[in-house]
């Protein structure tokens, strides 16, 4: 997806639109590791030099094809920011490219999903003082936590088996499924971090670009990546 050369990341990922009753498969998104700041990507709209992907189904190189506003929110400040599309020519099929910071279908930065995350999984205090910490409605917050417990044993798993992978330590799952989740990002961050590119990137960035942008999305199918030049997919638990 994203060139494996030196100094870009070696991982990307995509995820099948859900399948449904209909025969056509809806767009998927493709996220693509971004490190620049909000602001810097908002205010160099659309003549940032964004990746090119190859089409996640026939791997041929992609063009960009128009694109779309959406707002995102960032320390409680709501920014305009540019989302191209891609095409493939051959399957006659569209993406949207999303920077790593945006995730579907959220109006807030993975950086803040991810802070309200830890504090209330891991910390003393509850919904209340975390969605206040970051300037979110407590309800919006309930309704993060309760997508990401859903899911958390299939995150733990996935993230777990993405460090052993890339190389890194072998991680014990906790009793407590959204903790093990957490964890198991740490783990994979500490493996993907060593490789050139991903410290700029960050964790939680790191985590959107696995998930393909749905850590908390309505539905989320199983990750496909590209580790190196390897597809890899992750084992379902
Ligand atoms: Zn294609």
């Amino acid at each position: 997806m994203v060139p494996v050369t030196r100094g870009t990341p070696l991982l990307t990922s995509w995820h099948c639109g859900g399948g449904g009753s209909k025969a056509v498969l809806p767009p998927v998104s493709i996220v693509w590791p971004c490190s620049l700041s909000v602001e810097e990507y908002a205010s160099t709209g659309r003549t940032l030099e964004f990746p090119r992907p190859d089409c996640p189904s026939c791997l041929k190189k992609m063009t960009f094809w128009s694109g779309y506003q959406r707002q995102i929110r960032e320390d409680g400040r709501c920014r305009s920011v540019w989302v191209p599309r891609v095409r493939c020519d051959r399957c006659r099929a569209t993406h949207a490219l999303l920077p790593a910071f945006v995730l579907v279908g959220r109006l807030d930065v993975v950086e803040t999903v991810g802070a309200v995350l830890e504090a209330v999984v891991e910390g003393p205090g509850g919904v209340r003082p975390a969605a206040a910490n970051v300037q979110v409605p407590h309800t919006t917050v309930r309704e993060w936590l309760r997508r990401f417990g859903s899911r958390a044993s299939e995150l733990a798993v996935t993230f777990a088996a993405l460090a052993a992978e890339l190389g890194g330590d072998v991680i014990t799952p906790l009793p407590d499924a959204p903790r093990s989740a957490l964890d198991a990002f740490r783990g994979a961050w500490r493996a993907v971090s060593g490789f050139p590119g991903w410290l700029g990137v960050g964790r939680w960035r790191f985590v959107s670009a696995v998930t393909g942008g749905r850590l908390i999305a309505t539905n989320m199918n199983t990750p496909y990546l590209i580790v190196g030049k390897r597809r890899f997919m992750p084992p379902v638990p």
